[in-house]
């Protein structure tokens, strides 16, 4: 049995939308987007959704636009993937980690007041796995400080906590539709806001900061455009709109299924000690983007190796970031100065997770990983 680390969800009617969005003239940003942003906004229950062509604009537009610039700090989790860092490094700001909790992998909230300085702009929580951060207490120090608060909230479309969802306490919060995440277009991103001038900001950002969009250029009566700021070119089109509407219909189905597998998963690893999984906080509805498994970081490696044999699709999510070449060298991190989060990446194993799998190959991955786990 060959098990793929992820099949994306795409129907019949998703071609079908898209196939008529290629018979419409405009291709760029246009009416299927609006239309897009504004169900994933009912959805989310925001005030406005900006689509862009990834979540990785969608954090560089979003620190630019409470702006966050040279100079500045932003306080944000090494657990993520390096998208989270580098949109930091892109408005020219410096990314400060501060270590995650045991228990999720998510930000320790305990430890950000510590980590503010002067310097600080903005905390940058990730809803890893799926899983919420706890925004009350997030937003409550970042009120404190008065810094802004940007969610990256590629795992977390349909999270909740305490009654609260990614894009409601967050300045701004961050969705990606790359090809691995739970509705996609390939390549593709949005953001929430709540603010009016932010949304009419980041709408204007995403491309090139001129004072008409895409679509409103090719409006029935000439009108010349203006340049207000230097923007970004990353505006979503109406092909990915297209492909994203009919999976957004199916968000919450297919969350269900997942939540299935993942008690599937969890009951055939709940009685042995060497399998740990991420804990599910009280009050938390779990996102379910990814079903990651923590195991003895010495039997890690043997562990995937034995899994790939198999024809099993693995990823490990994440190695930290502070450890990466790229940032280790240039702020200096060792070994040691993030050790939750270190632990945790040395232990980790994501494993196949999407609502198309079937039972028999969640059973057949469980028991190859139990296979491993006792060589
Ligand atoms: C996928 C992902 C991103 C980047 O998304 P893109 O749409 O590929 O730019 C950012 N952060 C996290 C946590 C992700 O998983």
């Amino acid at each position: 049995m060959k098990v793929d680390f992820f099949r994306h969800n795409l129907d019949d009617i998703d071609i079908q939308n898209v196939n008529r969005a290629l018979r419409d003239n405009i291709l760029t940003t246009g009416k299927t987007t609006e239309e897009f942003e504004m169900k994933l906004a009912k959805y989310l229950t925001v005030n406005h959704v900006v689509g862009v062509m990834s979540c990785t604009h969608a954090l560089e537009l979003g620190l630019a636009g409470v702006g966050v610039g040279p100079g500045d700090e932003v306080i944000t989790t090494p657990m993520t993937y390096i998208a989270t860092t580098d949109a930091i490094e892109y408005v020219g700001a410096r990314p400060v980690f501060v270590d995650v909790e045991e228990a999720t992998g998510n930000i320790n909230a305990d430890l950000i007041e510590r980590a503010i300085t002067s310097k600080t702009k903005a905390i940058l929580p990730v809803h890893l796995y799926g899983q919420m951060c706890d925004m009350g207490r997030i937003r409550a120090i970042a009120d404190k400080y008065h810094l802004k608060v940007i969610e990256d909230a590629a795992h977390c479309l349909e999270g909740e906590r305490d009654g609260v969802r990614p894009g409601q306490l967050g300045d701004v919060a961050c969705f990606s539709f790359y090809a691995t995440k739970s509705i996609t277009c390939g390549e593709g991103g949005a953001l929430a806001v709540n603010s009016d001038g932010l949304a009419e900001w980041c709408k204007k950002a995403r491309g090139h900061g001129l004072s008409k969009d895409m679509h409103g250029r090719f409006g029935n009566a000439y009108k010349h455009y203006e340049k207000d700021f230097l923007g970004f070119k990353c505006n979503m089109s109406n092909i990915q709109a297209a492909l994203l509407i009919g999976q957004l219909g199916r968000v919450e189905e297919m969350r269900e299924r997942r939540e299935e597998i993942a008690k599937i998963y969890n009951d055939s690893f709940e009685k042995n000690k060497k399998v740990r999984v991420p804990a599910v906080l009280s009050g938390t509805n779990h996102g379910r983007h990814l079903y990651a498994i923590w195991v003895d970081p010495m039997s890690r490696d043997k562990i995937l190796e034995y899994l790939f044999s198999k024809d099993i699709g693995i990823v490990v999510t994440y190695q930290p970031v502070h450890l990466m070449k790229y940032y280790r060298e240039k702020y200096s991190f060792r070994d040691g100065d993030y050790p939750v989060a270190e632990k945790i990446g040395a232990a980790t194993i994501s494993l196949p997770f999407y609502a198309k799998l079937t039972n028999d190959e969640v059973s057949y991955v469980a028991r190859c990983v139990l296979e491993a786990i006792n060589l």
